[in-house]
């Protein structure tokens, strides 16, 4: 077979695949075996240690491998969150977050080197748009991060940097792989989708298919205020954005999360409470308020404790489910991009 040093070993077509092992090695078998570490993001072709190391080397040879690496690596001192700065084969930085909640660990990984979006709290839209990530840089996060956590991953949020809508056939064939038996094995109902609200994608991600948890970046009850603080408003109104998750709800049977960071002077006074219960009224939905200082330190500041109490209050009056994120690794920079911000301007 002709060298094909221009294609990715993980993009490769299996059967071309298949004649290539075939050929190198005279064992069919070696394969499945490769297929399999691809499948469960197996970070570099020299972690393949079950393959002869003269096929590895072969491999290395005739393919490129978007190889992830560990840069650097946070823990917390005051719970046991780790932040994740990885290097990307081509120098491009990423994080994620490894969480570890009583039912187990949890991990957030990013989309995208960079991002569009331009959200206001955001540490992500300050550093420029670099590349959409492939299905495996996701998966090859997942792999690091269940390599710290010594345990099986339970659950995946894709709400690291970048926006999932915007990178969207990477975002399903990740899915599809994470989710697959042979791979990592989580659950559809384990992984959550975090989008700033691109209407068009939750109607296509309605259908499928997947029951995966949607969460939508809304931190308005209206579109003047939205405006202010998310780019992404001036093209998608928030009423297109409900009319958009009740489809999902509709498609699914899952709820939507919506998430309101807590802004003071900005969204988070008792009007926009009683302007949000009306707009999410009937809508199988749970609000996640985040005082706006657990994202990042920016302008804005977070409303004081009894502020965030009374918005709360007057969702949870309604019947609505709300929660108040709980903060971890407030010592680390857990925010969204502030190491990738950090690393990147060095
Ligand atoms: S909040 Fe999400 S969508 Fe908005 S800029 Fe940050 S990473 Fe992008």
């Amino acid at each position: 077979m002709k060298k094909e040093m221009n294609l990715y070993l993980e993009e490769m077509p299996d059967e071309a695949l298949l004649d290539y092992v075939t050929e190198k090695t005279g064992q069919k078998f070696r394969f499945n075996q490769l297929k399999r570490y691809l499948i469960q993001g197996v970070p570099a072709i020299d972690d393949m240690t079950s393959l002869p190391a003269s096929l590895r080397e072969q491999l290395k040879q005739d393919f490129k491998f978007g190889t992830v690496t560990v840069e650097k690596e946070y823990r917390s001192s005051i719970d046991d969150t780790v932040k994740f700065l990885f290097r990307l084969h081509d120098g491009n930085c990423i994080e994620g977050v490894l969480m570890k909640y009583l039912h187990g660990y949890s991990v957030c990984i990013s989309s995208q080197a960079g991002c569009k979006m331009g959200c206001k709290f955001c540490a992500s839209s300050d550093v420029r748009f670099s590349r959409d990530l492939t299905a495996y840089e996701m998966l090859r996060q997942v792999y690091l991060m269940q390599k710290t956590a010594g345990d099986r991953i339970g659950n995946i949020v894709v709400m690291g940097i970048g926006e999932p809508f915007d990178n969207y056939d990477n975002l399903i064939l990740f899915l599809k792989t994470v989710h697959d038996p042979e791979g990592f094995n989580v659950g559809y109902r384990k992984i959550t989708v975090s989008t700033c609200g691109i209407v068009p994608k939750i109607r296509q991600f309605a259908e499928e298919n997947m029951p995966v948890n949607l969460s939508v970046s809304l931190h308005a009850p209206n579109d003047d205020i939205r405006k202010t603080v998310m780019p992404v408003a001036n093209r998608w109104t928030v009423d297109e954005i409900i009319k958009a998750c009740r489809y999902y709800v509709n498609k699914t049977g899952r709820r939507v999360t919506f998430e309101y960071a807590l802004i003071e002077g900005v969204n988070s006074d008792k009007k926009q409470a009683y302007e949000l219960v009306r707009l999410l009224k009937g809508l199988l939905c749970h609000v996640n308020l985040i005082p706006v200082n657990s994202i990042r330190q920016t302008a804005y500041s977070k409303p004081n404790p009894e502020t965030v109490k009374t918005f709360q209050n007057i969702i949870m009056n309604a019947k609505i489910p709300v929660s108040v994120r709980r903060e971890l690794g407030s010592d680390i920079q857990a925010a969204c991009g502030q190491l990738r911000k950090t690393e990147m301007r060095e």
